[in-house]
């Protein structure tokens, strides 16, 4: 999630290898998916997606309440880096990380692109008003949802 905003020109247009630590922060586009819950089925190995939220997840604005500490409170948030990021097939497919890996542009409702952080969840790309916390979800297997529940409407 993002720091302070580099101010190197379309630093994101750059191989992720290429980005700074601050650039590779800040090309995260705080939807919030990625602090989403999966299940993992241990017979087929197929991961389904729900709504439920890391309890760190702040559900008013798709951000980490406490992202420099989150590791020490959730000691299995996936700490993405630019060798990892290919390696992680539960990323959304609108994720900024798993689209410049892919060598793919931003969308235009990328706040890098326009401006403005709020157009994710105006694009319908954010989890905000979508998940729930895992404080007061309850069984994972009751919130199973499609992999493109808060895949938006926008591209
Ligand atoms: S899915 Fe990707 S772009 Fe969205 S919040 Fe997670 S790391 Fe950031
Ligand atoms: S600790 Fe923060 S960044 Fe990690 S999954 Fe939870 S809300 Fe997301």
């Amino acid at each position: 999630m993002p720091g302070s905003l580099p101010s190197s020109g379309r630093f994101w247009d750059k191989p992720i290898e290429a980005l700074t630590r601050d650039e590779w922060e800040a090309l995260c586009d705080g939807c919030g998916k990625c602090c989403l819950h999966k299940l993992e089925d241990e017979d087929t190995g197929d991961v389904h997606h729900t709504n439920v939220a890391c309890r760190l997840l702040d559900l008013s604005t798709g951000r980490c309440s406490d992202y420099r500490h989150r590791k020490a409170m959730v000691p299995d948030c996936l700490r993405l880096t630019p060798r990892l990021v290919r390696d992680v097939p539960w990323l959304p497919a609108t994720c900024a990380y798993r689209l410049r890996a892919d060598g793919q542009p931003l969308p235009a409702w990328h706040y890098l692109e326009c401006g403005d952080r709020e157009e994710v969840r105006r694009a319908g790309h954010s989890v905000i008003g979508k998940a729930i916390s895992e404080v007061l979800a309850g069984p994972l297997e009751e919130h199973i949802v499609p992999e493109d529940f808060a895949s938006g409407v926008r591209r």
